[in-house]
């Protein structure tokens, strides 16, 4: 299946995609974790899009959808793939159905997150990660074993910069004035189904998966 997570940040998109990943199959596309790739690699393009990410603001579309459209012609991405992040404004939507329509493709559902605005907050402050294998973890809700330190490697964990409480506000605002939009535009192509975001990762994606077999997913 092709799929397209929506909603705010902090609404546990990425993780509910790795999920996904590991049942289905498909990969997960992250245009937030290829970008902190590029900023970890240091490249022209991650050096430029720093300055965006971390004020909270969107990297150009032109970066973004460079990257996708590179990342959507691997093979692995042919059976099905999980835009986790992308798009965030109407002209990438408009950009990735171009894609789409050029191989012959087609969307087959946008999955719309919904959690309250008191509870993405709450996510997004307590959310620490690991910056060496880039696994996630929350303070209260999904504490590493060790404080302070990831399970899986050992390193210490980090607050991403973006996390931090000024930051968080700002990518909200930039939520509600860019990406909300796209909830009526897919909602007029009869390709949004809601989801409800809120409660442990479990329950969430029990009622996810529950959706996508429902929607033929196998
Ligand atoms: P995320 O991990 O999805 O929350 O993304 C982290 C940051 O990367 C965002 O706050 C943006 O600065 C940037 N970013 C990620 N995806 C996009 C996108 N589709 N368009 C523009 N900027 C993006």
């Amino acid at each position: 299946m092709r799929l397209v997570f929506l909603g705010a940040p902090g609404v546990g998109k990425g993780t509910q995609a790795d999920r996904v990943t590991a049942q289905f199959g498909w990969p997960k596309i992250s245009t937030g974790d290829l970008l902190r790739e590029a900023v970890r690699n240091q490249t022209a393009l991650g050096i430029e899009a720093k300055k965006s990410m971390d004020a909270g603001k969107l990297v150009p579309d032109s970066v973004v959808i460079g990257m996708v459209r590179d990342t959507l012609a691997a093979p692995s991405c042919q059976k099905g793939f999980v835009l986790d992040g992308f798009p965030r404004t109407v002209p990438q939507a408009e950009e990735l159905q171009a894609i789409l329509t050029g191989r012959n493709l087609k969307l087959d559902q946008v999955i719309n997150f919904r959690v309250s605005r008191h509870d993405v907050v709450t996510r997004l402050s307590g959310r620490r990660s690991c910056p060496k294998c880039q696994s996630v973890f929350h303070i209260a809700f999904a504490p590493p074993k060790i404080e302070g330190q990831c399970d899986r490697c050992g390193a210490s964990l980090i607050q991403r910069s973006d996390d931090k409480p000024e930051t968080i506000e700002a990518r909200l605002k930039v939520y509600d004035e860019q990406t909300a939009p796209l909830i009526a535009y897919y909602q007029a192509k009869n390709l949004l189904s809601d989801l409800d975001g809120s409660g442990e990762m479990a329950a969430v994606y029990t009622r996810l998966s529950a959706l996508l077999l429902g929607l033929g997913a196998q």
